[in-house]
């Protein structure tokens, strides 16, 4: 296993609502815990990416004024660095204002935000009210040391709609809350390594299962690899989360 799993934040100042800074710490506790060093750098506006220098890469929520501001930086200086990353098979997560940006666009009236296109999908801001509350969904990962579909619980709190690419396939299938538009009943978006979701939460702290296998995976192992935690208060979390939502 690498000595280390190397984390890099994209925008932690900017793309940063509803604590989702909290994802980044349970990624390093987890890694302590367990003996496993975690290097955390951040890439801001401007500042260049070396998409052979981190294992996983994260963006989290934000504001239509800030996410316009990174998706101009990230096609100017990011783009193909995250491209390549991708390519290489590293994580790259997008959460919410994040998740919006891994896709082709998001549209605001008459404005177009261009996004990376890392996944096949574009997000409107179409009529209606912002899609707010807590959300379960039902997922299925190839290698989840625990082959079971399992849930996410979080919250959720959008007002753009995100609609999948006929071949696109989502992250779950939502169980309680609106997901991607309300209407599909899906909820994220995930190709090979890149992972978009509404999911705030903040996701990780209420999915500590979910946090093990962004980090096997981010390391090239199996979830089954990494040894088990003492997860009594995660899992009150994880349950908790599910009973806000009513799962
Ligand atoms: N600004 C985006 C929207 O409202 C993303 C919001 C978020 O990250 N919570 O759709």
């Amino acid at each position: 296993m690498p000595e280390a799993l190397r984390v890099c934040a994209l925008y932690p100042d900017l793309m940063n609502i509803y604590a989702d800074r909290g994802n980044l710490i349970v990624l390093e506790r987890r890694c302590s815990w367990r003996g496993i060093g975690f290097e955390l750098s951040s890439s801001g506006l401007g500042e260049q990416l070396d998409p052979d220098a981190h294992d996983l890469f994260y963006i989290g929520g934000g504001q239509d004024r800030d996410q316009r501001l990174c998706a101009e930086d990230l096609l100017e200086s990011k783009s193909s660095a995250l491209h390549a990353a991708a390519e290489r098979g590293a994580i790259v997560l997008g959460v919410c204002g994040g998740y919006q940006l891994l896709g082709h666009s998001y549209a605001i009236g008459e404005e177009l935000i261009p996004g990376l296109g890392l996944i096949d999908a574009v997000t409107v801001r179409e009529e209606g009210p912002r899609l707010i509350g807590n959300v379960a969904i039902e997922v299925s990962l190839e290698d989840d040391a625990d082959a079971r579909p399992r849930v996410l619980a979080g919250f959720e709190n959008h007002g753009g709609r995100t609609h999948l690419g006929a071949g696109q396939e989502a992250l779950g299938r939502v169980l309680k809350g609106h997901g991607n538009d309300g209407r599909s009943g899906l909820e994220g978006a995930r190709r090979a390594n890149t992972i978009g979701t509404y999911l705030h939460g903040p996701l990780l702290p209420k999915n500590a299962w979910f946090a093990d296998w962004l980090i096997a995976r981010a390391l090239g192992r199996d979830s089954s690899e990494l040894s088990p935690l003492e997860d009594e208060l995660e899992q009150q979390a994880h349950l908790g989360a599910r009973r806000a939502a009513g799962v």
